[in-house]
């Protein structure tokens, strides 16, 4: 389909446009600074984008306006076919269109973010239970089930801090299916771990986007985004410098940029 033509606010929420995503010039800025200066990209259903960059690119701030946690300061976001109306304070023009297109995303963090003071069980039913409303029984199964697939099923009474940071981080992935996604958004999810710990969280990862999750995903693994990616953009100060299939980023870059880059990191 061309994305670009049927990701209208008009078509609504549906069902084909479920996992779809598009970004439309976001540009963001703190004060006097442009952190974001224009930066447009589509994602169809079940696509696996892997946004690498160097520090201070723009990369979570990207994450962070798509998820609402920053306001853009222009631009369009159109989530499985809703466009959010953002005012100009930050909050939402209409809140309820918000709180249900919010529930369609999930972000996994750097730093886990799970609720230390709460047992693994309790950090995955605590947004079905009290934001989605669902019964705590069926929560506690569906958490169950999730614990088990990101391999953690022994863990459920554990707190958070008596993991290690990869089991931390594979808590986290499943807190985060606990609202069934249609979009995930990860920012540098292996990057707080010990170097043994990061394949464990990235096979969690590649299951998921065999399973043909729409995948965005701030990353440093080039590896990873080699063989999971469908695309891969590269940020260079806040604008897609170059982007494409990882096979050309990877095997025959053309920005000078990204040629630099490429090579700090290996
Ligand atoms: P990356 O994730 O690529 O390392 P960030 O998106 O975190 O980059 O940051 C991009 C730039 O925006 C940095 O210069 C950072 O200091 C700045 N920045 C990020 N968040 C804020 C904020 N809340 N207030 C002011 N400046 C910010
Ligand atoms: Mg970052």
């Amino acid at each position: 389909m061309t994305a670009t033509q049927k990701l209208t606010p008009e078509a609504g929420a549906a069902s084909d446009l479920a996992g779809t995503l598009l970004i439309e010039d976001l540009h963001k800025s703190f004060g006097d600074l442009e952190v974001l200066k224009g930066v447009s990209l589509t994602a169809n259903r079940g696509d696996v984008i892997a946004i690498i960059g160097g520090s201070g690119s723009g990369k979570s701030t990207m994450l962070r306006c798509i998820n609402f946690l920053e306001t853009p300061s222009a631009g369009r976001i159109v989530i499985g076919g809703e466009e959010i109306q953002m005012r100009a304070d930050g909050t939402a023009a209409n809140r309820k269109q918000l709180e249900r297109v919010r529930t369609r995303l999930a972000m996994v963090f750097q730093s886990f973010n799970l609720w230390t003071h709460r047992t693994l069980l309790e950090n995955v039913i605590e947004v079905p239970v009290h934001v989605l409303k669902m019964p705590r029984a069926q929560a506690i199964e569906k958490a169950r089930a999730l614990l088990e697939r990101v391999g953690l099923a022994e863990k459920e009474d554990t707190y958070p801090l008596f993991l290690s940071g990869g089991q931390q981080q594979r808590a986290a992935i499943a807190r985060a299916l606990a609202v069934d996604p249609a979009v995930m958004l990860f920012d540098e999810p292996t990057s707080a771990l010990d170097p043994e710990l990061v394949g464990e969280v990235l096979s969690v990862m590649r299951d998921l986007a065999a399973e043909g999750r729409t995948m965005l995903v701030v990353t440093h693994e080039m590896n990873f985004a080699r063989e999971v990616a469908d695309h891969v953009i590269y940020l260079y100060q806040g604008r897609i410098e170059e982007q494409g299939p990882p096979a050309q980023i990877f095997g025959n870059p053309q920005s000078e940029r990204l040629k630099q880059f490429l090579k700090s990191i290996n």
